[in-house]
């Protein structure tokens, strides 16, 4: 019997790494897939700054070409006035005239506003090109460890579990299928031992005497009162295995 709680308390162990490979496993394609979000993330911000300046440089052009419109239109109202006859029609051009000047200066306002802008969308489409250089040497950098650790904890899960089949092989049917359902059921932990207050190591239920003597004989696998886990001796700890609260 001691050679099978000593099985018993191996496959714990074993099973306590494939717990903690397969939320490994579950975490190693998230992590890769936030890196390739943050590059597609920064890419955009690079696009969209890209596009608000090209935006920025086209309104200059547009309120630019108006200037130079409405100055050619200034010239040749002026190139007019000498010629007019009456007083009336000279008024009505040299008010034209002004409304023109007027509107160049409401349109070098502008202007002056969408260069102080370009300014600062310059610097955002240089900090998001640098962002985007950033986060893609991030990628670069990690993508194939990740890749590489996401075949490897499968093969290690694999491994293991062939391991802890191996085993099992040895055990008794009955056994086999009792520690099963208690991983399956009891957060992947089937053997525990007794704890510092000779409590159950999964659940803390107090341990009564009788209970305590036959786990200490190893003659029998011993079931915890309340949890149902099979509590054995801790002469049996195994190096690697830490399950003791
Ligand atoms: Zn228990």
């Amino acid at each position: 019997m001691i050679k099978i709680l000593a099985s018993l308390v191996q496959m714990q162990g074993l099973d306590k790494v494939i717990g903690e490979k397969e939320v490994l496993k579950k975490r190693l394609p998230l992590q890769l897939e936030e890196l390739e979000r943050n590059v597609a993330e920064a890419k955009k911000r690079v696009d969209d700054a890209k596009k608000a300046l090209d935006n920025n440089g086209k309104s200059r052009d547009t309120l630019e070409l108006e200037v130079k419109s409405n100055n050619e239109k200034i010239e040749k109202y002026e190139s007019q006035l000498p010629s007019i006859k009456t007083n009336k029609e000279y008024k009505a051009l040299n008010s034209e005239i002004d409304h023109l000047k007027e509107k160049n200066q409401k349109i070098d306002d502008k202007i002056l506003d969408l260069m102080d802008e370009e300014q600062a969308l310059k610097e955002l489409y240089q900090k998001a090109k640098e962002g985007f250089e950033g986060a893609e040497g991030e990628l670069q950098d990690k993508e194939a460890d990740l890749r590489k650790q996401i075949v490897n904890v499968d093969k290690v899960i694999q491994d293991t579990r062939d391991e802890r089949n191996q085993i099992a092989k040895t055990l008794p049917l009955n056994i086999v299928k009792r520690y099963a359902s208690l991983i399956n059921n009891k957060n992947r932990r089937a053997v525990v031992f007794v704890n510092n207050n000779k409590g159950c190591g999964g659940c803390g239920f107090s341990i009564r005497p009788q209970l305590l003597i036959d786990i200490a004989r190893k003659e029998t696998i011993v079931s915890c009162e309340s949890c149902g886990r099979m509590i054995v001796d801790t002469s049996l700890i195994e190096k690697n295995v830490d399950e003791v609260e």
